[in-house]
C-alpha cells in the first residue's frame, strides 16, 4: 500500500517519502536522491544554484547563519565568523589538532573536561556537531524545496578511516538537523555503488577508490563479494588536496609579479582575489591549455597547463606514494585491481587522472561526476534501505578487530576484523585480586596483540562488584556493533546480579595520521607479535602463580613445615629473579613449573585436613 501524504508547507501531494543520500564533505557537500521515474540517482540542484554546496557556515552581524557559496565569500573578509572544514573537527579534541591548529582561520577552543573542541563565534560556543548540522539543514531545506516534499530520513557518508566517535558525531549532526540517519556509509563504498559495483551479490571485485578533494586525500582498496564491502586498506593525507594546488599557483604568481608574500597575506582583499583566481585558473586548466587574467588590470595572472603541472607534480607524487602503500597493505598488485574509481573535484586535473591510470595500469573510471559520485552512491544506499530494491542486501564489515585489554596489556579480541555488521559478541571475565570491587574495561581497536599498539576507543570502570575472592566474580562484557560501525560496550557482573549501567566515553588524543598509520599497521603487522603475546602471557601466568602461592602460605602456613615454607620461598624467589631479569617465556615457564610441582601437594594436604576437621565437627559426643 502506497502512502500518500500532504506537504503542509507546499500543499503538494506526495506518493512516498524520499530518503536522501548526503555527502557531507570537508570542502563541499551535496544531497542526492533516486528519481522516481527513471530510478537513477541524481544530485539535487535547487533553484539552479548548482548541486555543490560549499561546506562553509557564516554568521552574519545579526547572528543568522548562511551556508554555501554565499558564506564562502566571507572566508577572507570575515574569517572569524566564517567556519570552513568543520568536518576536520568532528569528534576531535584540541590535542588531536596538534600541529594543524593554525590551519583554521577561526577560533577553536578547548573548554570542557572531555576535551572536545568548540568553536567560538562572537560570544557563543558551537560544537562541530552543531556546525555540521547547519550544513545538513541547508541540504535538507534545498532537497525539500526542490522535491516539494518533507525530507526526514537520510544516509550520510563518512571517510573509511573515520573512527567511532567521528561516526557518532556525524550521526548526531544529522539528528540535530532533524534527520533520522538510517545509515552511515563509507565514502569509497558509496562511490563503488554509484558505479554499480557490488549491486549484484554474485559479483566479486577488487576496487581502488582514489579520492582527492579540497583539503584531504584518501585511497581505499575495497574487496567486494556477496554484497559485502570490505576495506582491505586505506591510506592518505588529511591535509593534502586541491587547496594545495591553489596555494602553489598563488606562490607562483607572487614570485612572477615580484610581490612580497607577507604583504600579500596582510592585504585581505588581495589574498581573497588571488585565491579565487588561482582556483579559477586550476579549473580552467583542467579543460584548457592556458589561463590568462589579471587582478585590477595590473597583477598578471597567467598560467599554462605545463607550468601548473610542474608546480603540482610533488603533490601528485605524494598521493601516488600513498597508493603504493595502500596496495602493499592490501597485499595487492595493480593487475589484481578490477576497477579504479575517481572521486573528488581535484581528480578532474588531467595530470592526476594520468598518474592514477598509469599507476594501476588501466584507465580510471571518471564517467560519473567526481564531485557527485559519493552522494549518488549514498542515494542508492538510501533507496536500498527504503526497501525499493528488495533483491539487494548490502552488508558492511568492520575493518579492524575490536577487543578489550586483559592482564599484561594484551588485546583480547571480541569482534574480529571483517565481521559482518551489525553484530554482537561477548566474553566473560573475572577478577585477579581478592576483594576486587572495580574492574577497568578498556576497549581497543586493532590487530596487534599488545593493546598499546592498538587504538583505544573507550575506557570505563565497572564499579560496585561485591568483594569476592579472585576468580569468583563473573563479568560479562558485551560488544554491540551496529550497522554504522558504532560500538556499544556493556559490562554486567552476573554473580551479584548487580547490573551496572556503564557509559562508554570515547577517548580522543589520536591524530588522523596516527589513525591511518594504525589501519596500515593492522594489516602489515597482524601476525607479527605472537612472540610478544606469548611472552606477556608467561609473565601474567607467573605473576598470578606468585600471588596464589603467597596467599596460600599466608592462610595455611600452619599446615606446612618450616622446610616446606623455606623451599617454597626459595622457588618463589627464583621465579621472581627470572621475571626481574626479563627472562624469556621458556625460562619463566620452567620456574613456574618448578614452583607448581613443589607446592601442588600442599593444596591436597590442606584439603584433607579441612575435610577431617569438618567431619570431626559433625561428631556428636
Ligand atoms: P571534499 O570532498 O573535500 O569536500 P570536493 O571533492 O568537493 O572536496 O573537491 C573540492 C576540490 O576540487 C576543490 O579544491 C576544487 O577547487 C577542486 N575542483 C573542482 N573542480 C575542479 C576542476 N574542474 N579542476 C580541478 N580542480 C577542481
Ligand atoms: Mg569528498
Amino acid at each position: 500500500m502506497a502512502k500518500v501524504a500532504i506537504n503542509l508547507s507546499t500543499g503538494a501531494l506526495q506518493q512516498e517519502e524520499v530518503i536522501v543520500g548526503i555527502d557531507l564533505g570537508t570542502t563541499n557537500s551535496l544531497v542526492a536522491y533516486i528519481h522516481p521515474e527513471d530510478k537513477k540517482p541524481i544530485a539535487i540542484n535547487d533553484q539552479g544554484r548548482g548541486t555543490i554546496v560549499p561546506s562553509v557556515v557564516h554568521f552574519t552581524q545579526q547572528g543568522e547563519t548562511i551556508v554555501g557559496n554565499e558564506a564562502k565569500e566571507y572566508l577572507t573578509t570575515d574569517p572569524a565568523n566564517t567556519i570552513y572544514s568543520v568536518k576536520r573537527l568532528l569528534g576531535k579534541s584540541y590535542k588531536d589538532l596538534g600541529e594543524h591548529k593554525d590551519y583554521f582561520g577561526y577560533k577553536i577552543i578547548d573548554d570542557d573536561s572531555e576535551g572536545l573542541v568548540k568553536i567560538r563565534v562572537k560570544d557563543k560556543f558551537y560544537s562541530p556537531i552543531e556546525l555540521s548540522a547547519e550544513i545538513l539543514k541547508e541540504l535538507r531545506e534545498r532537497a525539500e524545496h526542490s522535491l516539494k516534499t518533507p525530507v526526514n530520513r537520510a544516509v550520510i557518508t563518512v571517510p573509511a578511516y573515520f573512527n567511532d566517535s567521528q561516526r557518532q558525531a556525524t550521526r548526531d549532526a544529522g539528528k540535530l538537523a532533524g534527520l533520522e540517519v538510517l545509515r552511515i556509509v563509507n565514502e569509497p563504498t558509496a562511490a563503488a555503488l554509484a558505479y554499480g559495483i557490488g549491486i549484484d551479490p554474485n559479483e566479486e571485485k577488487t576496487v581502488a577508490v582514489y579520492d582527492l578533494g579540497g583539503g584531504t586525500f584518501d585511497i581505499s582498496i575495497l574487496s567486494i563479494h556477496q554484497g559485502i564491502f570490505e576495506v582491505l586498506s586505506t591510506n592518505g593525507d588529511t591535509y593534502l588536496g586541491g587547496d594545495d594546488f591553489d596555494r602553489a599557483i598563488i606562490n607562483h604568481w607572487i614570485q612572477n609579479n615580484e610581490l612580497i608574500a607577507d604583504t600579500v597575506n596582510q592585504d585581505k582583499h588581495l589574498s581573497q582575489e588571488l585565491r579565487l583566481k588561482a582556483e579559477e585558473a586550476k579549473k580552467t586548466l583542467s579543460s584548457q591549455e592556458v589561463y590568462t587574467s589579471t587582478i585590477n588590470g595590473k597583477l598578471d595572472c597567467h598560467l599554462e597547463r605545463h607550468t601548473f603541472e610542474t608546480l603540482i607534480a610533488p603533490i601528485v607524487a605524494r598521493t601516488m606514494e600513498s597508493c603504493k602503500q595502500a596496495m602493499a597493505d592490501a597485499k595487492m598488485k595493480p593487475e589484481q585491481i578490477d576497477a579504479v574509481i575517481m572521486v573528488g573535484g581535484s581528480t578532474r586535473v588531467p595530470m592526476v587522472f594520468e598518474a592514477v591510470s598509469e599507476f594501476f595500469g588501466k584507465p580510471a573510471n571518471n564517467s560519473l561526476n567526481p564531485d557527485e559520485v559519493v552522494a549518488l552512491g549514498a542515494a542508492i544506499q538510501a533507496d536500498i534501505l527504503a526497501g525499493n530494491r528488495k533483491d539487494i542486501l548490502l552488508l558492511d564489515v568492520t575493518p579492524l578487530t575490536l577487543g578489550i585489554e586483559t592482564m599484561g596489556g594484551l588485546m583480547d579480541p571480541i569482534i574480529p576484523r571483517n565481521s559482518k555488521i551489525p553484530t554482537k559478541a561477548g566474553r566473560q571475565y573475572t577478577t585477579s585480586v581478592d576483594g576486587q570491587v572495580n574492574m577497568k574495561i578498556s576497549v581497543y581497536q586493532g590487530e596487534r596483540d599488545v593493546v598499546k599498539e592498538n587504538r583505544k576507543l573507550a575506557e570505563f570502570d565497572l564499579k560496585g562488584i561485591p568483594a569476592m575472592p579472585a576468580g569468583f566474580p563473573k563479568v560479562d562484557v558485551n560488544f554491540i556493533l551496529n550497522a554504522d560501525g558504532i560500538l556499544k560496550v556493556e559490562a554486567i557482573e552476573l554473580r551479584s546480579g548487580v547490573r551496572q549501567e556503564v557509559e562508554v566515553k570515547p577517548q580522543y588524543g589520536l591524530t588522523d595520521q596516527q589513525v591511518e598509520q594504525m589501519l596500515m599497521d593492522s594489516i602489515t603487522h597482524a601476525k607479527e607479535d605472537v612472540a610478544t603475546r606469548m611472552q606477556i602471557e608467561a609473565r601474567t601466568a607467573a605473576e598470578q602463580m606468585l600471588y596464589q602461592v603467597e596467599r596460600f602460605v599466608e592462610k595455611n602456613g600452619q599446615h606446612l613445615t618450616e622446610e616446606e615454607i623455606n623451599l617454597t620461598r626459595e622457588n618463589m624467589q627464583k621465579l621472581k629473579d627470572v621475571l626481574a631479569a626479563n627472562g624469556d617465556k621458556d625460562a619463566i615457564y620452567a620456574a613456574v613449573d618448578r614452583l607448581e610441582e613443589q607446592t601442588s601437594p600442599f593444596a591436597e594436604r590442606v584439603m584433607q585436613i579441612s575435610i577431617k576437621q569438618a567431619m570431626a565437627g559433625k561428631k556428636i559426643e
